[in-house]
């Protein structure tokens, strides 16, 4: 049976539970385990699909079509194991299930309540769809003493209960912060976080401690004192310089060891660091950098294009190479002023978005990239600008736009009605916005001897989606006669997925998102090529 590890947060948010549990399961994994990784959010989405890059950060999608925190994209990029749908729930999504069940007569008359209806759906979450996992790994999301988040607490005390303390283990995640004026570490916010949780019926087994020093000895006693922790399982954690290097400091801090002993198992091989240390050295190691635009609405929003940050530097560590990113909010982003912003760079890219705003200055930077020959990577709403922006300078059609953005418009760009998935027809809806686009895993046959081709070497690529909108396809014999190529298509021979330009070096817009399946340990090639591409322009 899988050991369960819950990983809580206590004191502030945005202290790392994400890179911690994927550290960990990285550090498990690497040591001969079978893990997964979860995560649970407390908010009434029934997932964050609907949401703003502003409220929430970038939308990860899984293979499987599931729109997803961005933790489960660290996990990914960490463990490399892909993750899926059932391995991220919010509580939107169980009143969802809990209601439509009571609306069906399925509770049999009773009173549904939080306890035991709500927990049970929870923990039916966390034991659910897996298979000889040996470490389930289970991240709440939000802080100890939200009410959002009590329902999951208490879901933990019951399964772990149910399951036992020698098959189930609590980390709590804490800030321990150093105050300048009196040169001192304070650990009373863990004590009072710590006392949360117990008072919700919940003893850690690890405290692992965030911290921008190192805790000297005496503080870590307190800790383990007052948390009544055992010292060894008081585990700091003091600011990286690079994500890539927090496996490295877990597993110096024995965050694994300790997980181990707690459960009486031994590591099945020896712990691989070797692929990080590299890493960390090549992020660190001052060389030549190359800029990159990226132009988009939430450029300044950090966590906005997680995946497609990483992506990129995950191509600079291909090339040996630090990608600069120089972020360019779209909407700010006037025709004049494209030649002065885009001056020093040596790529551009135009990643995925929604509505209106922000599309004219797109529009400009991509005919700049185009007549320029700057390599340009367009991704999902990215290359339907492109197509818009050659159908307008190119092929003369003054009035060619997307059917999102101007219903008036002459729609290069239009509302998927209809695709095949494994064969079977999907019928696309604008109604319903939640969970309806053409959403994760599709298959694009690749043109011979197209740029494309050479950079995938393959014929055939699947890659993640996540829009509504399609190239029109009765268009594309005028865009093939003009140059622009559509190297990638759908099976069916229906849908554009990848367009590249004849007559420039590195011009490619892709109607996916290969940002989700870049891995820092095996960087994507289409991130990997377009950087060199760069750095050679
Ligand atoms: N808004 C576009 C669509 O729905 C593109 C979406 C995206 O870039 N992810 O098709």
């Amino acid at each position: 049976m899988a050991r369960f590890i819950f990983v809580t947060g206590g004191v502030v948010s945005s202290l790392g539970k994400g890179l911690s549990s994927a550290s960990l399961a990285y550090l498990l994994k690497s040591q001969g385990y079978k893990v997964r990784v979860r995560k649970m959010d407390p908010y009434l989405n029934v997932d964050p699909g609907t949401m703003s890059p502003f409220q929430h950060g970038e939308v990860f999608v899984t293979d499987d079509g599931a729109e997803t925190d961005l933790d489960l994209g660290h996990y990914e990029r960490f463990t490399n194991i892909s993750s899926k749908k059932s391995d991220n729930i919010t509580t939107g999504k169980i009143y969802s299930d809990i209601i439509q069940k009571e609306r069906k007569g399925k509770y049999l008359g009773k009173t549904v309540q939080v306890i035991p209806h709500v927990t049970d759906r929870i923990k039916e979450f966390i034991k659910g769809d897996i298979t000889n996992e040996d470490f389930v790994i289970c991240e709440i999301g939000g802080t100890v003493g939200d009410i959002e988040s009590l329902p999951f607490v208490e879901a933990i005390r019951q399964f772990s209960n149910e399951v036992g303390k020698n098959k189930s283990l609590f980390i709590h995640l804490t800030l321990v912060p150093f105050l300048k004026s009196s040169d001192e570490i304070k650990t009373k916010p863990t004590q009072h976080s710590v006392k949360e949780l117990r008072s919700l019926g919940i003893q850690p087994d690890i405290v692992i401690c965030r911290s921008q020093k190192s805790i000297p000895l005496d503080q870590k006693k307190k800790i383990s004192l007052f948390c009544n922790v055992s010292i060894e399982n008081v585990i700091e954690t003091v600011d990286v310089r690079t994500i890539y290097e927090a496996p490295i400091s877990f597993y110096n801090e024995k965050l694994d060891k300790q997980v181990l002993k707690y459960f009486k198992l031994r590591a099945r091989k020896k712990v691989n660091l070797l692929p990080w240390k590299k890493i960390t050295k090549s992020v660190l190691s001052k060389k030549r950098t190359v800029n990159i635009a990226i132009i988009g609405k939430y450029v300044n929003l950090k966590d906005a294009y997680k995946s497609l940050d990483e992506a990129l530097i995950h191509g600079g560590i291909r090339n040996n190479i630090k990608v600069n990113l120089v972020r360019i909010e779209s909407d700010k982003l006037k025709p004049f002023q494209v030649k002065k912003l885009l001056k020093n760079v040596s790529g551009i890219l135009i990643p995925g978005g929604f509505g209106k705003r922000g599309t004219e200055g797109k529009i400009s930077a991509i005919n700049y990239a185009r007549k320029h020959k700057i390599p340009f990577l367009g991704i999902c709403f990215g290359m339907q600008m492109a197509v818009i922006e050659f159908a307008r300078n190119v092929l003369k059609i003054k009035k060619a736009g997307s059917s999102e953005l101007d219903k008036k418009c002459y729609p290069v760009i239009g509302l998927l009605n209809e695709w095949n998935k494994n064969g079977k027809l999907i019928k696309g809806t604008n109604i319903d916005l939640g969970g309806t686009m053409r959403l994760g895993l599709y298959e694009a046959k690749l043109r011979h001897n197209s740029l494309i081709q050479k950079i995938y070497k393959s014929k055939s690529i699947f890659e993640r989606h996540r829009h509504r909108y399609e190239v029109n396809n009765q268009f594309l014999n005028s865009f093939e006669k003009k140059g622009m190529l559509f190297s990638g298509m759908s099976p069916d021979n229906k849908l554009p997925e990848i367009i590249e330009l004849k007559n420039h070096p590195w011009f490619i817009g892709v109607q996916f998102h290969p940002e989700f399946k870049s891995r820092p340990l095996n960087p994507h090639p289409l991130f990997s090529s377009f950087i060199k591409a760069a750095k050679f322009y």
